[in-house]
């Protein structure tokens, strides 16, 4: 579903990404590993259009998407649930929810909504509620929820158990893998590496803007000298 070859990015003069090739194949879950700065949250954003690749070649469903615009990749499929549980404070649950639908019709955007407040009971019953006041774990969620009102394809996340408390981390933990049994094709991004390979396919570690290691997640996870000097503990 996803191929990305030799991809270089970064920020004015400095390289986040310097030669990051992986593949997403339809129903994987692929989690992306490494210390921080490696540059993962890079390579998400090169590849969801917040920050255009230097150079290499993004191709989803074998199209060329390298450097599109964010909301023409959304469209095409691909839907990046940002670091950071972004909502937007003074909307409610609901108003945030719907933007997440902007790339579709009323009809369908309406249909979604029903979906995402079934899988999340906790957002239906606070549906009218501003976003700001939602505890962290519901705020993250809330952002995964959005990110589904638009039927992504591939849904890029990154680092969605960060700050969370490990009772809300295994929440989280349990709905990522819930997508992922249902289907859903998933890039995750986690600095808990346990937990991330426990729920993952496949993984890659990167270190300095580069592919170091890969493998099944059962590999990944067996060879403890790498859990433990690049990847750090549960
Ligand atoms: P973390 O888990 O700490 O977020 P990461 O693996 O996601 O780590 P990136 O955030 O992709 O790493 O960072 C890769 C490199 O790019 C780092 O050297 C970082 O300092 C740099 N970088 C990231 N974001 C910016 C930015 N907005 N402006 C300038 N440099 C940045």
């Amino acid at each position: 579903m996803l191929r990305v070859d030799g991809l270089r990015a970064g920020y004015g003069r400095i390289t986040g990404v310097d030669d990051v090739s992986l593949v997403v194949r339809p129903g994987e879950l692929v989690a992306m590993l490494g210390p921080n700065g490696a540059g993962k949250s890079t390579v998400l954003r090169a590849l969801s259009g917040m920050i255009t690749p230097w150079a290499g070649k993004v191709l989803l469903d074998g199209r060329d998407v390298t450097g599109m615009r964010s909301d023409l990749l959304v469209r095409a499929g691909m839907v990046h649930v940002v670091e950071g549980r972004r909502v937007l404070p003074r909307l409610t649950v609901e108003e945030n929810l719907r933007l997440g639908a902007f790339t579709r019709r009323a009809a369908e955007a309406a249909t979604a909504m029903e979906e995402v407040l079934t899988r999340f009971p906790r957002l239906a019953d606070r549906r009218t509620q501003k976003a700001g006041t939602l505890s962290g774990g519901e705020q993250q969620m809330l952002v995964i929820g959005r990110a589904l009102m638009a039927r992504p394809r591939l849904l890029l996340l990154d680092e969605p158990s960060l700050g969370l408390s490990p009772l809300l981390v295994s929440e989280v933990f349990e709905l990522i893998r819930g997508l992922a049994a249902e289907g859903q094709t998933v890039l995750l991004v986690e600095q808990n590496v346990v937990q991330g390979l426990r729920v993952a396919d496949r993984g890659y570690v990167l270190a300095a803007g580069r592919v170091t290691g890969e493998g099944s997640a059962a590999e990944l996870l067996a060879d403890t000298a790498l859990v433990r000097s690049y990847l750090g503990s549960e």
